[in-house]
């Protein structure tokens, strides 16, 4: 009898581990939305507008077919406009199934670059990984419909102002981050993440942080990160704090003669939430970076 009650507890908690995350009102008319892990998913943000939505990141299509579903249950208003904070395949890949739902996509300018630069060779790893991505029959990323240069692209009404920002290279070279003044609510997408989420190989690791110093300029209560849950300023901070004392750690290394293959980094433990399971390609990233003397993104490199 123990067992079998300790086997319903067990199949208990697998079923609450397997229901996604309900969606978290952060202030009214904003809902967050927790992508699972597992699935590679980036987080989402719906953002009410007096007639229609906003939401903040494509997602995988998997993920986007859902997203469609459960966004009709929190508002019966359109989706507009659907915003890729950057061109990695986890906030971008569903572009082609909103479009197909009547929203416009967005997005800063840049990511057009970034996505010729770096597609359809992800598109295509991404296809031999995932049922989801082959399953659109595209052999590419579909381009965001929309795109902005001039920083802060704005859209306002009655109800509320969304500003979209694009604050430098940091996490890619085309970052958009989505800012709600009057809620002072900042979705960062991989910008800053919450949790040892981020990949480095795209990025300017010495700007990134100065992003970052800018971001939390605004002074956000709320922060959505592109993974991990929702928090405050904090998020920035610690992912800034993080970058900082990787590339001070290799940086001291580097000037110590010390070649790749030999550096060894311990960071302090206020980083250990950004802190990944294997350090390796965060070093090299930040070695290329500093003995190449050129952002870590601009040096030709496979997706890791
Ligand atoms: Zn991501």
């Amino acid at each position: 009898m123990r067992s079998a009650a300790a086997f319903c507890v067990l199949l208990g908690a697998l079923a609450l581990q397997a229901q996604p995350a309900a969606p978290h009102l952060i202030a009214p008319g904003v809902w967050f939305l927790l992508g699972d892990g597992l699935k590679g998913y980036s987080n989402t943000t719906v953002i009410e507008m007096q007639d229609y939505l906003i939401v903040v990141d494509a997602n995988y299509p998997a993920r986007a077919r859902e997203l469609i579903a459960i966004v009709k249950q929190l508002s019966p208003k359109p989706v507009r406009y659907v915003f890729d904070t950057h061109a990695h395949g986890d906030h971008s890949y569903g572009n082609s199934l909103w479009t197909a739902a009547g929203a416009t996509t967005l997005a800063y300018a840049g990511i057009l670059a970034e996505m010729d630069r770096y597609e359809p060779a992800r598109w295509q790893a991404a296809e031999a990984k995932r049922e989801d991505v082959r399953s659109l029959h595209q052999n590419n990323v579909e381009r965001p419909l929309k795109t902005f240069t001039k920083s802060p692209y704005v859209l306002e009404d009655a109800t509320r102002k969304v500003e979209f920002l694009y604050l430098g290279w940091g996490h890619t070279q085309a970052d958009g981050y989505v800012w709600l003044p009057r809620e002072r609510l900042l979705c960062t997408g991989d910008g800053a993440v919450n949790g040892p989420r981020n990949k480095l190989w795209d990025a300017n690791l010495t700007n990134w942080p100065r992003v970052l110093a800018k971001a939390m300029r605004l002074q956000p209560r709320f922060v959505l990160p592109g993974h991990g849950e929702a928090g405050g300023v904090e998020i920035l901070n610690g992912q800034r704090r993080f970058l900082l004392d990787l590339y001070g750690a290799v940086n001291a290394q580097v000037q110590a003669g010390k070649p790749l293959g030999e550096i060894t980094v311990h960071l302090p433990a206020r980083d250990r939430s950004w802190v990944p399971k294997d350090l390796a390609w965060d070093i090299e990233a930040t070695y290329m970076e500093i003995t190449d003397h050129q952002p870590a993104g601009a040096i030709p490199h496979a997706w890791k």
